[in-house]
Parts: structure tokens; C-alpha cells; sequence
């Protein structure tokens, strides 16, 4: 039962002090409804500062894809008594429209939610159809890639950030002795890191292929046009529309290269033609290395960029009871 509607507009100074008492919000952003509503327990962060938190996470995913995936979505936040910052997240389907479960720690700060990426993993979730169970990696691996990408993309992270995580992160996914490949190896490292080892050799690929007219990016939009996680897929279907939007079969062979195999692509000589080094907390970019404009390529923001990423203005609408 709807007591109190008002529409707010989430500018430089985002949110009243009304806000804080209220019990459920609602997001309008390129076509798409967030609905959010929070369960029992208290928070030390002011409801704005989470919803704006969603927004943002919201706001990557759509300059990411192009439009965010899926028409409706729920957000559950779940205050703990325990944990620093953001603890966990899931995202499932109990009926007609996805459910994103996020528990938050008690004590959480307007900085641990900024440097959070639970929330845009979650979303990032929703583009890409489910597949059988033991394909579980590409979905882990894309939400993996996908998410410092797309925040990076809108500011959010820079790219030394990004690719210092990815020198750290990706090595958890090569594959150790006795691996049978991605599709049969479902450890954490293979699952999570072993499946962002395949976007980030497709990416290139792409690239490379095709002199930076096209990256993983364009693969991952037109997959995410066709459809989302409400729909149940075949892998090798999933895939097929990401190589026919880029006119060649980069994903389904690179697929038939990791999927039964232990395939160890060589990382250092990678990061050597890609002209990333370590350096210190981040990296420095080598202009002169032989793949560097690729990595320019990747971090690119689209030209097309959607209202929301320019900040132009993201609509929520507060209730004062539970949707
Ligand atoms: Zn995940």
C-alpha cells in the first residue's frame, strides 16, 4: 500500500533526509525498473547513499551492454550484525522477474560501497543466458571481466586498477596439473578467474582481428540484445551470436580450445605485447608495445553512451512501504 509517492531527481546533491526513513525505491534507467526494497536490520550508511550505489552499479552495466538487461529487476538489501562492507550477492530467478540479494555489513561506509564490485558483478549476471551447469565458468568469467571494465568505463575505476587486478587475478585461473579443461575443472580458480582468462583472450583476439573495429564488447551486446538470464541456453547458440555480430568465429574456436583442455595461453608474454607492467599498487602502459592500442581499445567508453553513464539523470521513485 503506496502512502507517500515522490520522484526525486538524483543530481549533485542526490537525496533528502525523507529518504532515509523509507522503506522501498524505485529506479527508471533506459527502459529498465529496479525495484529495492530493504529487509529488517539497521545500517550505519543512509539508504540514499546505497540506492545511489545501485544507480551507479546500474549506470555501468547499461554503458557497458547499451541498455540495461533485463526490464524489470528486484534488489534485496540485507542488513548483517557482522562482515565489513559488502559480504555477499547473489542473483537468482524466483518467478518472472531476477532477484539481486546483497548483504551488507552493519558497520559498511560510503567507501567500501564505492570500491565494491559486488553489486555491478550481480548485474552484469543478468546479460547473458543461462547455460548448463557446466559452463558455470562463462557465466563467473564474463561477471569477472566484465564488471572493472564497465566501471572503469563510467569513471569509476581507473585502468591501472583494472589490469593490475587482472595480472594478479588471472594467473588463479591456468590450469594445474590434471586440469580436463574449463567445461570439466569446476575449482574457484578455474570457475571464476579460468573463465575472465577466456573474455580476456577473446577480447584480444577480437581486437587484433579485426585492427580495434571490434572487442569482446560488441560480442557481449549482441548476446545480450538477443537475450538475458531468463532464458535458457546452449552455450555453443550463446556464443554463435556473439561471433556473428563480429563476423568471425573467434569465440566458438577459442571455446573448442579450452573447453576439454588444459590450455596455458602464455601470460607474461601477453602482458609483454599488450606494454602492461607492474608497477608499484598498479601498472604502466607501454605505448610502444606491439598489441598496446588494444588495451586503449578495450577501455574505451562507447560513443553511443547512455543518458545514465552521462549523468545526465537517474529518476528514482521512493515509497513509503515495502514494493
Ligand atoms: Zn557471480
Amino acid at each position: 500500500m503506496l502512502i507517500v509517492v515522490i520522484v526525486m531527481l538524483i543530481l549533485a546533491t542526490p537525496f533528502s533526509a525523507l529518504a532515509a526513513q523509507l522503506s522501498g525505491a524505485a529506479l527508471h534507467v533506459e527502459g529498465a525498473d529496479i525495484e529495492v526494497s530493504f529487509e529488517e536490520g539497521d545500517l550505519s550508511l543512509p539508504r540514499a547513499s546505497i540506492l545511489d550505489w545501485i544507480s551507479e552499479s546500474a549506470c555501468a552495466v547499461t554503458e557497458y551492454y547499451g541498455h540495461f538487461p533485463v526490464r524489470h529487476l528486484r534488489v534485496v538489501i540485507v542488513p548483517l550484525d557482522y562482515g565489513k562492507g559488502v559480504v555477499f550477492g547473489r542473483t537468482f530467478i524466483p518467478g518472472p522477474a531476477p532477484v539481486i540479494r546483497v548483504m551488507i555489513g552493519r558497520a559498511a561506509s560510503e567507501s567500501d560501497l564505492h570500491a565494491d564490485w559486488v553489486m555491478t558483478h550481480e548485474m552484469v549476471h543478468l546479460a547473458f543466458p543461462a547455460v548448463p551447469e557446466q559452463h558455470h565458468w562463462i557465466e563467473e568469467g564474463i561477471a569477472t571481466y566484465v564488471e572493472p571494465i564497465a566501471r572503469a568505463q563510467i569513471g569509476d575505476l581507473t585502468a591501472g586498477k583494472v589490469w593490475r587486478d587482472l595480472v594478479d587475478g588471472l594467473p588463479h585461473g591456468l590450469p594445474a596439473a590434471g586440469d580436463r579443461g574449463l567445461d570439466n575443472t569446476h575449482t574457484w580458480g578455474r570457475t571464476y578467474w579460468g573463465g575472465a582468462l577466456f573474455c580476456l583472450l577473446a577480447d584480444v583476439e577480437i581486437h587484433r582481428r579485426t585492427n580495434n573495429k571490434f572487442g569482446l564488447q560488441d560480442a557481449l551486446r549482441a548476446i545480450a540484445k538477443a537475450g538475458n538470464m531468463l532464458d535458457d541456453w546452449p552455450l555453443t547458440r550463446t556464443l554463435k551470436i556473439g561471433d556473428d555480430a563480429i563476423g568471425i568465429p573467434v569465440l566458438i574456436k577459442l571455446y573448442d580450445k579450452m573447453k576439454d583442455a588444459p590450455f596455458d595461453p602464455n601470460l607474461p608474454k601477453l602482458w609483454q605485447d599488450l606494454g602492461v607492467k607492474v608497477a608499484g599498487g598498479s601498472v604502466a602502459f607501454d605505448p610502444k608495445a606491439p598489441l598496446a592500442a588494444i588495451v586503449t581499445s578495450i577501455m574505451k567508453p562507447r560513443a553511443d553512451r547512455s543518458v545514465c553513464a552521462r549523468r545526465a539523470m537517474s529518476t528514482w521513485t521512493i515509497s513509503s512501504s515495502d514494493f
